[in-house]
């Protein structure tokens, strides 16, 4: 779990793979263009949102447009360097 500045986990810090490593980049430059508040608000909201929807917990979050953009990402170690600005809202419609 990403909380700017922190990574927060269970497992020492060597034992993050490069994919973990990577996902908690992209929410680390989230949370910047939203200035952290924004992020958390957002978060949490479209959380929310997905929920009621869902009606699932692990699909509100699988589908949150934060998280899809950092799975659909985590792999690419380049992907930070091309990422546009807030390029989460691309994938805020995508089912
Ligand atoms: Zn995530």
């Amino acid at each position: 779990m990403a909380l700017f500045p922190f990574v927060i986990t269970k497992l020492p810090r060597t034992a993050l793979s490069q994919k973990y490593r990577t996902h908690e980049k992209i929410h680390f430059r989230q949370q910047l263009e939203l200035l952290l508040i924004g992020f958390y608000l957002i978060y949490i909201l479209e959380f929310l949102m997905r929920y009621l929807t869902l009606k699932d917990w692990d699909a509100a979050y699988q589908n949150m447009s934060f998280e899809r953009e950092a799975f659909a990402n985590e792999t690419n170690l380049k992907y930070l360097k091309n990422r546009k600005c807030y390029a989460q809202w691309r994938y805020a419609g995508r089912d």
